[in-house]
Formats: C-alpha cells, sequence, structure tokens
C-alpha cells in the first residue's frame, strides 16, 4: 500500500508530532488541517499509516517534526471540536495510530523491534511472528440525573477548582457497560443508578479510548458522598445552574468532548462560550 500511495502524488499526508501535535492553517471557513504531499512519506522509518479515501483523495499519516511551514501545530484537544467532519476524523484516526505505533514498538511477548506492515495497520514481530493489532479500550461515561431538574457533576483532582463534568471509568475485564456505569457511578458518589441508557460514543485516542456515552437515574432519596480516591468533589446541578455556567460555577467540560454532549442533550439546549472558556 505504501508504494501504491508512494506513486500517487496527490496523497494528503497529515504529519504529527512526537507529541501529537500536527500542522493547522487558517483557511476561509476557521482552521483546518494542513496536509503535506506524498513525500511526507519518505519519513518511512520514523511510522507512517494510510487512513483512507474521500471523493478520490488518498489520505496517510507521517510521523515528522514541527517545522516553520505551518501557522500552528496543535493537538486534538485544541482543534479537535473546530475543524470540520473530514479534518475531525482524519485527526482522531491519525493520533490513534501515531499513539499505538508508540506504544507498541517492541513485541510485548519478547520485546523486539517490531516491523510496520500493512499500511501502519499492524506491526509483526519478525522472532516470534506474531502480528499485533491496534486495540481500543472501552470507556464509559455517564450523565447521572434526577428524572427531573438535577444532574450528578464531579471534579478531578487535576483539574481547575471551577471545573466540572459528568463521571467516567474504564470498562473492567468480564463486566458489560451497564455493570461498569453502576458500578462506577456507585463507587465515586455512593449512588444507586436505573434507568442505564446508552446515548452515544466517541473515540478519544489519548491514548486509546472508545468512550460509551450513557444516562442513568438515581430514584428515591438517597445521600451523595464523595470517594475522595476518584474525585475530589461531587454535587448535584440543576438546568439553571449549568446554563449560567461560568459566571459562577462549574465551568464545563471542552465542546469537544462527549461529556459536553450528555450535559448540553439532557439540558435541552447549550449554554453561552464561557461556560466552558
Ligand atoms: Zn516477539
Amino acid at each position: 500500500m505504501h508504494a501504491t500511495l508512494g506513486r500517487d502524488p496527490d496523497t494528503h499526508v497529515l504529519l504529527v508530532t512526537e507529541d501529537y501535535l500536527v500542522p493547522v492553517h487558517e483557511a476561509e471557513g476557521g482552521p483546518a488541517l494542513q496536509f503535506r504531499g506524498a513525500d511526507a512519506l519518505d519519513s518511512e522509518p520514523a511510522g507512517w499509516a494510510y487512513l483512507g479515501t474521500y471523493g478520490g483523495t488518498n489520505y496517510a499519516m507521517a510521523r515528522g517534526a514541527r517545522d516553520m511551514r505551518a501557522d500552528q501545530w496543535l493537538g486534538l484537544r485544541d482543534i479537535g471540536a473546530e475543524v470540520g467532519d473530514l479534518d475531525a476524523g482524519l485527526l482522531v484516526q491519525a493520533v490513534g495510530l501515531a499513539q499505538w505505533h508508540d506504544r507498541s514498538a517492541h513485541c510485548p511477548q519478547c520485546g523486539t523491534m517490531t516491523e510496520l506492515r500493512d499500511s501502519g495497520w499492524v506491526r509483526h514481530c519478525p522472532v516470534d511472528r506474531t502480528d499485533i493489532f491496534p486495540r481500543t479500550d472501552p470507556a464509559m461515561i455517564v450523565l447521572v440525573h434526577d428524572g427531573a431538574d438535577r444532574c450528578v457533576l464531579g471534579r478531578q483532582s487535576v483539574w481547575p477548582t471551577d471545573r466540572f463534568s459528568v463521571l467516567a471509568g474504564f470498562v473492567e475485564p468480564g463486566e458489560s457497560a451497564e455493570q461498569a456505569v453502576a458500578r462506577e457511578v456507585f463507587e465515586e458518589v455512593r449512588l444507586m443508578v436505573t434507568d442505564i441508557r446508552y446515548v452515544t460514543s466517541q473515540p478519544w485516542p489519548l491514548p486509546q479510548s472508545l468512550m460509551l456515552g450513557f444516562t442513568a437515574r438515581v430514584d428515591g432519596d438517597q445521600t451523595l458522598v464523595v470517594d475522595q480516591d476518584e474525585i475530589v468533589e461531587a454535587a448535584w446541578f440543576s438546568r439553571a445552574e449549568l446554563m449560567d455556567a461560568g459566571r459562577t460555577r462549574p465551568r464545563l467540560p471542552s465542546p469537544v468532548s462527549i461529556a459536553f454532549q450528555l450535559i448540553t442533550d439532557w439540558l435541552g439546549e447549550k449554554p453561552a462560550a464561557p461556560a466552558w472558556t
């Protein structure tokens, strides 16, 4: 596949730096990814991958270093919500594959340096001849509500003191996503949830998660108790409080996140911009 791409001079190549930044330029409709020509694939030893074909154009990612040819070098968190759908999809895929390449440079069984195969979608160990494929870790994220006008948001210790979001955690071995929702909510805030409903999902390749978004309801008179291990603060918030977010508290997660979508879906409208800046 590389040879094919190499012969196609129109291949659009997205460079990804060692800290997962990509070149961005200001286009008419806002920020857009800056693609390089097929010669950027000459950096093959540093890693590359075919991303797909859209509208007759081949897209690929290649590892590269920051240079002066782009206005800015930005990451998924910086521009994921601002670029168009095609760019957003390519960005998430390119960063996810780059992360996986970096973490699987050595065979997990014998430690030998792996070789890139199948257009960057397989890493092969030449000693035990195993193929290593990209993997995705399921995680769940849940908006807990009371069936009326309140929802639970929590704050992780590493966040600013006014930043709150919905609860989240990884799905553990032997567990369904719904069981993970119930367990994680109980562990974090000692609330028993029911009516667990899947809403949507979002790939989050930092490094390799698939976020499964849910809502869940708390019935009856239960007391919220924060487990200090996972989050340092959590509380019930009304819709009015969240619509006024940013001016008082809390600040909401970035619009690029599935957390923001779960919150705004529940609100029924989007709060004004200061809520998350
Ligand atoms: Zn091996």
